[in-house]
């Protein structure tokens, strides 16, 4: 018998965390690169040489029943296509034209053949929506649920690929469309949900949060990002797409990058029905926007000439500025800085009993 479950001798993973872990993943396979991989763990997809110009990106994201989605409100339709969204959303973050993904899917008996029917509905009506071909997966069952696997794959021309790590000082911090609104539509559904589970005659009325309700169950990938840049002839620095959440992703560029940075809380791009349901929960939007995730908008610095072009642009909101302090700050509303940690999602928090 194995001594994994010992807990007086051994680590746990609540001691090092989800981004501990891939750490030390990350050092454990030192030396097993291959010639043609450039770029391995630690940034949004893999990059490999097809030759000296062109290059293949690759990423996967495995999502798990009762972890990533609820079944009670997530219809398995607009599942499908929300998977296929977050993984798509890691090739448009290395600025690279999705191509082909993968489904690898784990069910258990509770699942019928209509269900998976429609969980493919979605899926395909996603590869319609990103032009990206199905090109295989695997199936097997499962003692639990649902478990889904998503590999996508993407081609770039070399001098079009962005990383993580090309931030510079003076660099201006972009992102992308409106932030905070998936945590808020999911705040919403759980608590209908609880509701709906203590009374299930009570029908909840989201008239009101359509929208924080879509960006939680039906987001859709930004694949239209780089096609905008290339036309205003913007050469992003580095590059990732918020999916654990603004100060996450934030830490990860300035760390990646070895810089530091401030973005201004009265920058931060949030909607109105968002804000409105935020206030209706009692959470502050600007917390909702740095810490909830799944919001799969791109995060991005650019030189300051490129960001001239930016200014008054409807996609894109100048959030901050990339500074050699090494540390991430938010400047408030009242012009107070603080240091932003990295609060967004991680797998394997003390709190988390599921692991
Ligand atoms: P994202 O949020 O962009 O999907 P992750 O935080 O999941 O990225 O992963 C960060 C990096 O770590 C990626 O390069 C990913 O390929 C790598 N990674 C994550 N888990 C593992 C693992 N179990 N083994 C090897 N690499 C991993
Ligand atoms: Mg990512």
């Amino acid at each position: 018998m194995n001594d994994y479950n010992n807990q007086n001798k051994l680590t746990q993973l609540s001691e090092i965390g989800e981004f501990g872990l891939i750490d030390r993943i990350k050092n454990k396979i030192q030396g097993l690169s291959t010639d043609n991989l450039i770029c391995g763990i630690g940034d949004d997809a893999s990059v490999s040489n097809i030759s000296q110009e062109d290059k293949l990106v690759v990423s996967t994201d495995l999502f798990a029943e009762g972890v990533h989605f609820d079944l009670v409100y997530s219809p398995l339709k607009y599942l499908g296509f929300k998977v296929i969204s977050a993984t798509i959303s890691d090739i448009c973050a290395m600025n690279a034209k999705p191509e082909s993904v993968w489904i690898s899917i784990a069910l258990s008996s509770k699942f019928t053949v209509e269900a998976i029917d429609e969980l493919y509905d979605g899926i395909t009506n996603a590869c319609e929506t990103y032009k990206v071909s199905i090109a295989g997966g695997d199936t097997t069952s499962s003692k639990s649920g649902l478990i889904i696997n998503v590999t996508a794959s993407g081609f770039a021309n070399q001098n079009e690929i962005v990383y993580r790590n090309g931030a510079k000082p003076n660099n201006i911090i972009v992102t992308t469309g409106d932030l905070g609104g998936a945590y808020l539509g999911l705040t919403l559904l759980e608590r209908e949900k609880r509701i709906f589970l203590e009374n299930p005659e009570m029908q909840p009325d989201f008239e009101n949060f359509r929208y924080p309700i879509q960006r939680q169950l039906n987001p859709i990938a930004r694949n239209d990002v780089k096609e905008t840049l290339k036309s205003l002839d913007i050469n992003p620095t580095s590059m990732i797409d918020i999916s654990d959440g603004l100060a996450s992703e934030f830490n990860h560029i300035c760390k990646s990058s070895n810089v530091g940075g401030v973005i201004f809380e009265s920058q931060l791009p949030i909607d109105d029905s968002t804000k409105n349901l935020a206030i209706k929960f009692g959470i502050d939007p600007t917390i909702a926007a740095l810490s909830g995730g799944e919001d799969y908008e791109l995060l991005f610095t650019v030189s300051e000439d490129d960001a001239k072009k930016l200014v008054n642009h409807p996609d894109f909101s100048i959030i901050g500025v990339i500074n050699s302090s090494g540390i991430c700050e938010l400047e408030t509303y009242k012009g107070k800085r603080h240091e932003l940690k990295r609060t967004g999602f991680n797998h394997f928090e003390p709190k988390d009993e599921n692991s």
